[in-house]
């Protein structure tokens, strides 16, 4: 699904993607973690191009996102990105932000798209907020419905890039109850998180970022038990 090929990116002169290269394969999960600063929001970014690249390539289903020519907006409203704020529209109720991009951009017609919004809230567990504005939902409650929002497209793949990090603790295990099912529902998932145990119990793949590389790709249980990396044996010395 997804490919990188020796990726490299530079902000001016400082290089924060350094010849990375991986595959998330169809229906994989793979965690990335790794400190802060190494890298983690970068690459993610890469796989819709939110962030430009110097070197190397990006495939997702085999196509170059990076190309010239390559139609962004399409691109873009193809792959589901779930951020750390969650970014509703606060003036749209809930069901009108799930329904505003199959309406806009998959020029759907608003019957359909209501009950594909409808049926999304009904899995995120949140059929009884449809008519609600979105100030008035917790933050977890938020967070589930920008998961609905990136599923209205029906993406082949998500992108997460520390969905839980802005929650309250007591919020997080729902929102990561809903990343859980749609994993066991085959959806293909790159996730940022610091969620280690999330990390252990659901990812297909560890990948371990430092320095803008990518300095482990491993089986969870390899990663947990036995990183081979120093960095890495230090990074879950410091965080578990
Ligand atoms: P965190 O865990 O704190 O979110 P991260 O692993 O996601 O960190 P990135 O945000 O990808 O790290 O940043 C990687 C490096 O690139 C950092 O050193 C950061 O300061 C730098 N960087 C990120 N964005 C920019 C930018 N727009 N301009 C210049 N440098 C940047
Ligand atoms: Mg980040």
């Amino acid at each position: 699904m997804i490919d990188f090929k020796n990726v490299h990116k530079w902000y001016g002169a400082y290089h924060a993607l350094d010849d990375v290269s991986g595959t998330v394969a169809d229906g994989q999960v793979v965690v990335v973690c790794g400190p802060s600063g190494s890298g983690k929001s970068t690459l993610i970014r890469t796989v819709n191009a939110l962030e430009p690249i110097q070197g190397g390539a990006v495939l997702v289903k085999g196509r170059d996102v990076h190309a010239k020519g390559s139609n962004l907006n399409a691109l873009r409203a193809g792959i589901g990105f779930v951020f750390q704020q969650y970014n509703l529209f606060p003036h749209l109720s809930v069901l009108e932000n799930i329904m505003l991009s199959p309406r806009k951009v998959g020029g759907m017609l608003r019957q359909e798209a209501e009950t594909l919004a409808r049926d999304l809230l009904g899995k995120v567990g949140l059929a009884h907020k449809a008519d609600a504005m979105p100030a008035s939902l917790s933050g977890g409650q938020q967070q589930r419905v920008a998961i609905a929002r990136a599923l209205a497209q029906r993406p082949p793949l998500i992108l997460f890039d520390e969905p839980t990090s802005a929650l309250d603790p007591e919020m997080v295990g729902e929102v990561l109850a809903v990343m859980k099912q749609l994993a066991g529902e085959g959806m293909t998932m790159a996730i940022v998180t610091h969620e280690m145990g999330f990390a252990r119990e659901v990812a297909d793949r560890i990948w371990f970022m430092d320095g803008g590389k990518v300095l482990e790709d491993a089986d969870p249980r390899v990663f947990f038990e036995s990183p081979s990396h120093p960095r890495a044996r230090r990074f879950l010395a410091d965080i578990l």
